[in-house]
């Protein structure tokens, strides 16, 4: 009785404090941001957040360390000087300076105020902003600071008018505000990089309906029907993977030359030189990647590890893995190429041999696992460490595909080729991302690659979690498939053993169906 007399108070209280609140205290905060560009060739733009709504004294400020899809603490606000917080009149507010990416501001309750910095640019590259006389590229992870607790706040972006013509960004606009965007959080945010120039875009295609486009900064020379035309049939092929479009318009961007490419839900940012493209290897590898990081819009950005959202952005968000995430993009980059029919069997397979001798010409294998690699990429790099441990550590993106094929080859063999990785991609994506609004656990990946394989996949298991040596021999069978040892003589001088892959002779009728549907043939 007492309990319940207690709880009816307690009831009461509420709705009474609820009711006194005073009509400011339920109004959300206001959180814009103005971005600028005013002296491009000072390689640094200007940052202005403007908040307002505040019920409490303090608000802390911060600077994410890293960005997602880039496993590496980046420290991006060394980069942030010039920072000055202003009240709505213009007068100086004090700050504390807590740490390197954390400012403090107290008596702004029912209060507006001004938080203005510049950013300063150095070096071009894909998880780096980059300001040039001619272009900018803005990383939102190292622009925008966060409200400590409040990332599940809404709020606007304004682009100030620059001396170029274009914006290209993942971000939603705001209708009949040309220059201004909007996200409905922070993740979205940090999820959205902006690329400001004179931008070039070429003619966008539909796939289910859906438009996809592809806009760049100096794209070079390089024939742009035809490579629209494989960029169409390699998107195709990887969301004929899944089955579903997740998003309304899908943006290819296009950096500039250079190295690497980021994932996001409904964008992805690439280092591209057109002027390569006319060499077939050249073509080969970049649709390659492009199938990859656009394959990532599935695997990582919604078929997720359990600990990759929502993101720790002070200490980075580590996973065991992440073999599934990269290793298994980089599997489905070779077979959406392949089946999109823009690479032959052999490029399939020679694809696959530069993941096994990168992987068996490592000694660190004796010594990390995928799990492992996976977890400790904060501290070794994503290609394993460098310097006098270098031998003690392996590659998620070389041994993470291999795991994937003899995984794939596996599912197909116990399933009479009637199931293989593709449904565990699936069933992921539906059960998880779709149903659960969540990650899946290491346990969860197992148990779905074994519920879609109908039997224990425990040696594939051990493959991840141990050093063990994989068995190619047995797993490439299945799919009527062999791996053989060049002799020595054909050993460059390094003393590396060079491995191909061929087909057998006389495959039986299940081998010869899982190796026409592995590579998409009827
Ligand atoms: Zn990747």
């Amino acid at each position: 009785m007492v309990k319940h007399q207690a709880k009816a108070k307690l009831f009461l209280f509420c709705i009474l404090t609820v009711w006194q609140l005073p009509a400011w205290a339920q109004v959300k905060p206001v959180i814009e941001y103005t971005v600028s560009v005013p002296q491009p060739a000072t390689h640094k733009y200007h940052v202005e957040l403007r908040t307002a709504g505040w019920n409490q004294d303090t608000v802390t400020f911060k600077m994410p360390k890293w960005m997602p899809g880039y496993y590496q603490i980046m420290d991006y606000a060394k980069s942030v000087e010039n920072i000055f917080v202003r009240d709505e009149k213009g007068k100086d507010l004090p700050f504390q300076k807590v740490n390197d990416n954390t400012l403090r501001i107290s008596g702004i309750r029912n209060k507006s105020l001004i938080l203005s910095y510049d950013v300063m640019t150095a070096r071009q590259f894909v998880a780096n902003s980059y300001v040039d006389s001619e272009h900018a590229y803005i990383i939102p992870a190292g622009t925008f600071f966060y409200i400590d607790g409040f990332l599940h706040l809404p709020l606007n972006v304004e682009i100030v008018t620059t001396p170029w013509n274009n914006i290209a960004t993942g971000l939603e606009p705001v209708t009949g505000k040309p220059n201004q965007f909007t996200a409905p959080d922070f993740d979205i945010l940090y999820d959205c990089p902006i690329l400001i120039g004179n931008l070039e875009e070429l003619p966008p295609f539909k796939v289910n309906g859906i438009e996809h486009r592809f806009i760049g900064y100096k794209p070079g020379m390089f024939d742009r029907k035809d490579f629209i035309d494989k960029l169409k049939r390699i998107t195709e092929a990887a969301v004929a993977v899944i089955g579903d479009i997740p998003y309304n318009q899908y943006t290819y961007i296009a950096i500039g030359p250079g190295r690497g490419g980021i994932e996001h839900l409904n964008n992805t940012t690439v280092s591209f030189d057109g002027s390569s493209l006319s060499n077939p290897d050249a073509m080969n590898r970049m649709m390659n990647f492009l199938a990859h990081e656009y394959f990532h819009h599935y695997n990582v950005k919604r078929i997720r590890p359990f600990e990759l959202g929502p993101f720790d952005y002070e200490k980075g968000s580590r996973t065991n893995l992440l073999w599934v995430s990269e290793g298994l993009s980089v599997y489905y980059e070779y077979l959406i190429v392949r089946r999109a029919g823009l690479a032959d069997e052999r490029t399939l397979l020679s694809n696959l041999e530069g993941n096994i001798n990168s992987y068996e010409n490592n000694p660190g294998r004796f010594h990390q696992s995928l799990a492992q690699a996976s977890y400790n990429t904060w501290k070794d790099g994503p290609f394993g460490t460098q310097g006098e441990e270098r031998d003690k550590a392996i590659s998620y993106y070389d041994k993470g595909p291999i795991a994937g094929m003899l995984l794939d080859f596996a599912i197909r063999h116990t399933t009479q080729n009637e199931k293989s990785l593709d449904d565990v991609m699936r069933l992921l994506y539906w059960k998880y991302y779709k149903a659960k609004s969540r990650g899946f656990t290491d346990a969860e990946f197992q148990q779905t690659c074994e519920e879609v394989a109908g039997t224990s996949l425990t040696q594939i298991f051990e493959y991840v979690y141990t050093t063990r040596e994989l068995d190619y021999t047995k797993y490439l069978s299945f799919a009527g498939l062999k791996m053989e040892e060049l002799p020595n003589t054909d050993v460059d001088k390094k003393q590396t053993r060079k491995f191909t892959l061929s087909r057998i002779e006389n495959p039986d009728a299940l081998q010869k169906s899982i190796l026409k549907s592995w590579q998409g043939e009827k």
